[in-house]
């Protein structure tokens, strides 16, 4: 018998055991009874030793060139090249999804790494000219010192790349508390960070419960910034706690997809099948409503239920799986609650609903029609395979239905009339519009968030990724050697 290996945390450069001397175990989502190791269930003296690491640590890396910090992402880049596919399994066993996708999830930490390492050599300020004579006027970018990142595990390399990487290059140290669902794929990241150079204590890894150790970090006196993507009623917490400091919260999504009468209805079934059942419907992006005329409603509906049917569910190794399984039981009986919901509220079950016989944390790929906007299964974040059909009578009661949940993250419309495609784009009330193409698919380069309850209003990726970590000083220069008052000396 193979007994599960006993993790650690990673503190000041060191692998180390935590205070409480209490570890918890890791399962394969597809096979619960596989532990797949057990790990340190990190406390407040643990973030403290790591928050006080990564402050010792912070004058020396914020003091390195950018470019040179850069250069150890590439590093990074290149090992997680190298890495992709032993990397890319252990993600599908530990957190499900299919090995395509976990392939994609590293791909993005790639991208990521890469695009950061070239951000090194930019990391733009502005000049601009002064009101008085012989002044110069310029911003710079400063760190922020030491950031708290705390992680779900619906991406579990990819969502700590998109923190991890703009934190270092921008010269903060960080102290990263991963998702309990996935802490060997945090574990295996930050490894590769330390064998790309990485300096000790600039990035320390704390596991253990969100309740202590993500609270211990949100409180902490001398963490600067916190950085978090999970769910909102998390968000709201932290937000309470977290005091005077910088704050990115990336919360819930509740997507729509628009199909118009006039849209390419098989482009328009990929896209609603790839964003609704994509992940096990476990993306912040996942697309769990179709706003559909109604006009072709009969149709499209006959079309999904047929593609649906054949979707084929089991462990996300198997190359022919086209759904994994949730993450947990909790997953799993939350959608099956919001079935029993769905149900009592009048939508008509159309397929799926089911928890099929198979021991892992599986749910049938559930499809509800007849659904008003007001349903709950039309306006709660379920995070699982079950989509919602809305129904509707023309176009502007479709920007409506989009608009009339509490989240704004991602949207999407099909159709081939470019003049509904920009309005919907002008009207839509989400971060991301997608025209023609599903409510997933971020690029590291492009600003990736949302408005309303999704978050604060931060974006990561691209450059406003940077403004997240980083801090923006004004700098005024006066070579005129007289001390001249700005809105005063009017000559
Ligand atoms: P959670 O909010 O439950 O957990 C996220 C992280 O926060 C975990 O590391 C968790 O630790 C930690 N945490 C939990 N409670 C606290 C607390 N009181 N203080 C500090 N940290 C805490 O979310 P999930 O992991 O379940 O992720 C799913 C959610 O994430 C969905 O709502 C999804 O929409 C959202 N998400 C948003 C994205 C976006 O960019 N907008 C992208 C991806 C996901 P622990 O695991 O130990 O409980």
């Amino acid at each position: 018998m193979v007994f599960p290996k006993n993790y650690k945390l990673y503190i000041d450069g060191k692998w180390v055991d935590s205070e409480s001397g209490e570890t918890f175990p890791s399962l394969n989502p597809a096979k619960p009874r596989e532990i797949i190791g057990n790990f340190q269930l990190g406390n407040g003296d643990d973030v403290n030793k790591a928050v006080d690491a990564a402050e010792r640590a912070f004058k020396k890396w914020s003091e390195m060139p950018a470019p040179k910090r850069g250069l150890i992402l590439l590093r990074a880049a290149q090992i997680l090249r190298e890495k992709k596919e032993e990397l890319a399994r252990l993600l599908t066993k530990e957190m499900g999804k299919v090995i395509a996708e976990a392939r994609g999830d590293v791909q993005e930490a790639i991208d990521m790494a890469e695009y950061m390492a070239g951000e090194g050599r930019r990391l733009f300020g502005y000049t601009t000219p002064s009101e008085l004579r012989d002044k110069f006027c310029m911003t710079v970018r400063m760190p922020v010192g030491v950031f708290g990142l705390i992680t779900p595990w619906n991406f579990p390399i990819a969502i700590p790349a998109w923190k991890i990487m703009p934190a270092l290059i921008c010269g903060n140290t960080v102290v990263f508390k991963p998702s309990s669902d996935t802490p060997l794929c945090a574990i295996k990241f930050v490894e590769i960070l330390e064998k790309a150079g990485l300096p000790k204590g600039v990035l320390n890894l704390v596991t253990g419960p969100g309740d202590t150790v993500g609270m211990a970090i949100v409180r902490h006196e001398k963490v600067r910034g916190i950085s978090f993507t999970g769910h909102r009623d998390t968000g709201r917490t932290i937000l309470k706690e977290v005091g005077l400091k910088k704050v990115g919260l990336e919360l819930g999504g509740k997507n729509g997809i628009i199909v118009l009468e006039d849209a390419d209805q098989n482009l328009a079934l990929d896209g609603v099948v790839w964003g609704g059942y994509g992940t096990t419907g476990q993306r912040c992006t996942a697309a769990s409503r179709v706003i559909v005329h109604e006009k072709i409603k009969k149709k499209f509906e006959t079309m999904l239920v047929n593609k649906i049917k054949k979707l084929k569910i089991g462990s996300g190794l198997d190359l022919k799986t086209d759904v994994g399984p949730l993450i947990n039981k909790a997953a799993q009986d939350k959608c099956k609650n919001y079935v029993e919901i769905g149900l009592n509220e009048g939508a008509k079950l159309l397929t799926g609903g089911k928890i099929p016989r198979m021991s892992g944390f599986f749910f049938e790929p559930t499809l509800f029609t007849d659904c008003s906007m007001d349903m709950r299964i039309a306006q709660e974040e379920i995070f699982g395979p079950i989509v919602s059909l809305i129904p509707v009578k023309d176009f502007d009661e479709a920007i409506d239905a989009m608009n009339s949940v509490e989240y704004g993250l991602s949207s999407s419309i099909y159709t081939k009339d470019m003049r509904k495609a920009f309005l919907a784009i002008q009207r839509i009330e989400a971060g991301i519009t997608y025209v023609n193409s599903s409510t997933i698919g971020a690029e590291v380069h492009l600003p990736f968030g949302g408005i309303k309850h999704t978050g604060t209003g931060v974006r990561e990726g691209g450059i406003e990724g940077v403004q997240e970590f980083s801090e923006i000083k004004t700098v005024y220069i006066d070579y005129s050697g007289k001390l001249q008052k700005a809105q005063i000396d009017t000559e």
